[in-house]
């Protein structure tokens, strides 16, 4: 049964903040590697999930497979790309299967925290529902899993004359329940990973779907059926056997995806951008449309099972249009180019606004916390941050990877702490790494997508170095990360 928030002990080991992917996977490596360890799960939400609780736009899917984005610890037998609702489902049957439900209290939100060296301990606000008097506790360690983006603020741009608008404007974050599109004109704003799954999912009812981007991205069209899944399937291995070959090979591919954008980018590209045209058939302009400014690998690459979004362009169902908005209008979009887009509903799939740790106020000693003046120390802890993890995962490969390594490293952490009778852990940079390159939390030569870009300012730094570099690197961290070693020197224990 799920418990209240008025369940809440007065102090606990842990404290991990979010139900979603992140948070259940923290929940399961802590419960699994350090048996004993009184720890709670809090989530903001009425429901676990997180992401996938949140979006309910249609067609809403993974655009990576699950086999990665799964746990490594629960095999996934379906489909490689799968619907909110399954995900939710598996999440579902990981919190059973492995008895994680009572760890969790929700609608629970931590609204700040404030360490002491004097009591080597976090004291934390929470809002439990609809209390107005805050709850405080205590804890030794916040496992941070509030994910990436704000889920309560999506980003939406002001245009022009928005206000004028006479149809209906909604953002994939907060799609209405009573949104009919059948019969409509829908313009979607945004060429990324949610566009391409909202507007093949549309056009089943709606008379047109326009896609309006700024510029072009890479997809990777895929069969929904793996076939070399199907042969597998065939062969009545075991669940656990068919999950490790299927993620073998999907990291095989994502691999050798990485390597070719470095060695070989312009293959890829016109790799990418020949499976494209393919789909989309003789006389389309590919080249204005379907043909990215960037080299592949900048900005993550969506899989789009049996390329549906091409299919709908190709039978008329979507079509796409590649400019800049003038203003909205009483009916619709003019463009720069003069031209106007009729709506009746505009979709803005214009993507988040980051959230930064959860957007939480921290304080360390009653001095206030200023985040992007903190250099992170392998992606998961930050420079004046005592007993502070956090789970950001992979922007480009599956999220869940990350938070495998992460959790599998912290879970080691907190042993090697019992171990050496220490009560808290800080990253401080070194003497002789004191003169190293600082740099934004993520590279913009490496990775350049505009939720990230627009938010560099107050994400934490990285180095030149390990371990003070955040990688967006699975192939490296899984080498590194599980060799890493805790007395090195750039963590001081107390
Ligand atoms: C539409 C969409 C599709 C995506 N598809 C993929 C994909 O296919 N593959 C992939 O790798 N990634 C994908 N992502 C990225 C995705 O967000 C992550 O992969 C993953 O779901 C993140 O899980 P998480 O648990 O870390 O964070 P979230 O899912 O964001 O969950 C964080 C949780 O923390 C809670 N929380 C936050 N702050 C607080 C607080 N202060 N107090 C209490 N609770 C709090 C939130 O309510 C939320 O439930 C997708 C993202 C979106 C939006």
């Amino acid at each position: 049964m799920d418990q209240t928030d008025r369940d809440l002990d007065d102090h606990y080991d842990v404290l991990i903040i979010g139900a979603g992917i992140s948070g259940i996977d923290a929940a399961y490596h802590l419960q699994k590697s350090r048996p004993g360890t009184r720890f709670v799960m809090i989530e903001r939400m009425p429901d676990f999930g997180g992401t996938w609780r949140t979006h309910k736009f249609p067609g809403i899917r993974s655009d990576s497979d699950l086999f990665t984005f799964g746990f490594k610890w629960k095999p996934w037998t379906g489909l490689p790309i799968a619907k909110a609702d399954q995900i939710l489902s598996y999440l579902d049957e990981a919190l059973d299967e492995n008895d994680l439900r009572r760890h969790i209290r929700y609608s629970t939100d931590l609204l700040s925290a404030s360490w002491s060296y004097d009591t080597q301990n976090w004291t934390v606000t929470l809002r439990c529902g609809d209390d107005e008097t805050p709850v405080t506790l205590t804890c030794k360690f916040l496992w941070m899993c509030a994910g990436y983006y704000n889920h309560n603020d999506a980003y939406t741009p002001e245009w022009p004359g928005m206000a004028q608008f006479g149809g209906t404007i909604v953002h994939p974050q907060t799609w209405p329940n009573d949104l009919d599109h059948a019969g409509k004109k829908v313009v979607v704003i945004g060429s990324g990973a949610t566009a391409a799954t909202i507007i093949p999912a549309m056009t089943k009812t709606a008379a047109h779907v326009t896609m309006l981007q700024r510029s072009p991205t890479y997809f990777f069209p895929k069969p929904m059926i793996d076939e070399f899944g199907e042969t597998l399937r065939a062969l009545e291995l075991s669940d656990d056997m068919y999950h490790d070959i299927m993620r073998r090979k999907f990291l095989f591919e994502s691999k050798n995806t990485v390597r070719r954008s470095r060695e070989e980018p312009k293959a890829l590209a016109a790799e990418l951008i020949g499976a494209a045209a393919k789909y989309l058939g003789e006389g389309f302009d590919v080249a204005t449309h379907f043909t990215p400014r960037y080299r592949p690998w900048r900005q993550r690459i969506a899989m789009i099972p049996d390329g549906d979004l091409f299919v709908a362009i190709r039978d008329g169902k979507a079509s796409v249009v590649t400019n800049k908005i003038e203003k909205f209008t009483k009916t619709g979009i003019l463009l720069e180019t003069g031209k106007q887009l009729e709506a009746d509903i505009i979709v803005t799939a214009t993507g988040f606004n980051l959230n930064v740790l959860g957007d939480i106020a921290f304080d360390v000693d009653g001095i206030p916390l200023d985040l992007s003046q903190s250099v992170t120390h392998r992606g998961v802890m930050f420079t004046g941050l005592p007993n502070l993890v956090s789970v950001f995962g992979y922007l480009r490969s599956s999220w869940t990877l990350r938070a495998d390594l992460v959790s599998d490293y912290v879970c080691r952490m907190l042993t090697y702490m019992d171990e050496k009778g220490v009560r808290s852990v800080v990253p401080v940079v070194p003497e002789q790494d004191q003169d190293m390159k600082i740099s934004p939390w993520i590279d913009p030569e490496n990775f350049n997508a505009g939720y990230v870009m627009r938010s560099l300012d107050i994400l934490p730094r990285q180095g030149d170095r390990q371990p003070w570099v955040m990688t967006q690197d699975y192939f490296s961290d899984r080498e590194t990360m599980p060799a890493a070693d805790l007395g090195d020197g750039t963590l001081v224990y107390r």
